[in-house]
């Protein structure tokens, strides 16, 4: 059995994909091991969500635009690939959050908006004083009795109450979720919240404490990304990988089983592979159409995933006359706004577009609110522009502007998630041993977490091909 080549096939060409292929191919030269690795991709390019266009001088994310560097999984995957000199951080920038209708700066100090500095909570007109005092009672009311999971609105909306919940920290986290905070699990998103609490019993306090600590690592900016957008970090590991392993246009419809060992992976185009071990890093109801026999993945069905669109327009600088002072702002639900959230690209990201042009970028849906993403190209500037206007003085039309639709693209992970996640691996070792899933299905959708994700992956291959 020793020499005998083995077959890994990974599927799905997004960041996950792509990194668990990277360290595998890495670890197989490495230690000379006889495994063949190939990854599959549905369609005819590598990236999944991240997508960049350059566009006239422009750098246009039509997906994610950055990652937050507080892992180190992205970066030592730049520097692996040697990218590392194009890395990029944002610059500062005032952010601002519409609530009510209304535009007020994001006050400062707040870390998923939670205050750790007294006296901007104190100052900023964003909350009345009934709501300050509300947010107030964290400081003596007792640690939360759930020890197991529960919505990250029953845990914030119960420490902060409902108007900082409302106005600060639901549009924050809609923001990165896209989601429904009284669903979402607080354990699966933030896990070290509840930590604090139970440790420190005040969010506050704890948040506070927590922060002195970290102060100082961030000082780059808060986000990164390269001069000339993600799409530089998926054509780079695209790059390293020898010759012949990524295979595009190849879409799995069907994984099954062999008697003896390994499986058999049809893809929609006709052709077969066969595989010792399959790692898939498709989004979950694509994992679940490949196995529609294994009823321990019926639950995937249901997960939801909301749509997104992001909008990007590019002006000339003449076409505003009145101006906010900042790089972005956020939306919460009880304003009466489409958009979700909004950044001036090129003052965050001076790269990204020519000199005397602005690119402005727009989120739209989130859950509960995604029939507009169905909406056509012409009906989603219209409805953008109107948007903008209430807040920017706009004077002529976008010079262009770039819709992408992202259907079903944001996993929710709903209260109990972490448990169902640690159910379905444990009913794939049994069931299905050698197949591996990773990815922003399960433990995290950030490009960091996916990454990491990627890293994981290969261990637990790499151990399954060895044994
Ligand atoms: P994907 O990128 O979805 O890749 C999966 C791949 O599998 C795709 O290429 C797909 O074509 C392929 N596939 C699917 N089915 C099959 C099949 N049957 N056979 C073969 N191949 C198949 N994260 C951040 O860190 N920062 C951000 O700023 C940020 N912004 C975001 C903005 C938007 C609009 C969206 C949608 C996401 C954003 N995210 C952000 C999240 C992050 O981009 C994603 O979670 C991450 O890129 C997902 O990577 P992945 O490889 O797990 O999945």
């Amino acid at each position: 059995r020793g020499q005998q080549v083995k077959k890994v096939v990974v599927i799905g060409g997004g960041i996950t994909g792509l990194t668990a292929a990277y360290y595998l191919q890495k670890e197989i030269k490495k230690n000379n091991l006889p495994i063949q690795l190939t990854l599959v991709e549905g369609s005819h390019r590598m990236g999944g969500k991240i997508q960049t266009l350059i566009k006239d001088g422009y750098v246009i994310e039509r997906g994610p635009d950055s990652f937050v560097p507080r892992k180190a999984g992205p970066i030592n995957l730049a520097k692996e690939i040697g990218i590392d000199d194009m890395l990029v951080s944002s610059t500062w920038g005032k952010s601002f959050v519409i609530a009510g209708g209304e535009l007020y700066p994001m006050p400062g100090g707040s870390i998923i908006g939670i205050p750790t500095q007294i006296a901007p909570f104190i100052t900023t007109n964003l909350f009345s004083i009934t709501g300050k005092m509300r947010a107030a009672a964290d400081f003596i009311l007792p640690r939360s009795a759930v020890a197991d999971d529960q919505s990250l609105g029953r845990f914030f909306r119960r420490r902060m109450g409902d108007e900082v919940v409302d106005n600060l920290i639901e549009p924050l986290l809609t923001g990165i979720y896209a989601g429904d905070i009284d669903q979402m699990s607080l354990m699966s998103t933030f896990p070290e919240l509840h930590q604090i609490e139970q440790k420190h019993r005040s969010l506050i306090a704890g948040i506070k404490k927590a922060a002195a600590q970290t102060a100082g690592e961030q000082k780059n900016g808060r986000f990164m990304t390269f001069t000339k957008g993600l799409q530089t970090l998926v054509d780079g590991v695209e790059e390293a990988l020898e010759p012949g392993t990524v295979q595009k246009g190849m879409k799995v419809s069907r994984i099954n089983k062999e008697e003896e060992r390994g499986y058999t992976i049809e893809f929609t185009n006709g052709k077969v592979l066969d595989a010792d071990s399959v790692v898939i890093t498709t989004p979950h109801h694509c994992l679940q159409s490949m196995f529609p026999s294994c009823s321990f993945m019926d639950y995937l069905k249901e997960m939801p995933a909301t749509s997104v669109a992001t909008v990007a327009m590019g002006f000339d600088q003449s076409a505003i006359k009145k101006n906010i002072d900042g790089n972005e702002f956020i939306v919460s639900r009880n304003s009466d706004y489409s958009i979700t959230a909004c950044t001036w690209t090129h003052k965050k990201w001076p790269h990204s577009a020519p000199d005397g042009k602005m690119l402005i970028r727009v989120y739209l849906g989130k859950s509960g609110d995604e029939t507009i993403v169905d909406l056509s190209d012409d009906q989603i500037e219209q409805i953008v522009l109107e948007d903008l206007e209430k807040i920017v003085n706009l004077e002529g039309r976008p010079e262009f502007t770039v819709v992408t639709r992202y259907k079903d693209s944001m996993p929710q992970y709903t209260v109990g998630h972490k448990k169902r996640t640690k159910t379905l691996y444990r009913n794939l070792e049994e069931r299905l041993p050698g197949v591996f899933i990773a990815g922003s299905s399960y433990e995290g959708l950030g490009i960091p977490e996916c990454i990491e994700q990627g890293e994981k992956v290969v261990e637990k291959t790499l151990k399954y091909m060895k044994d």
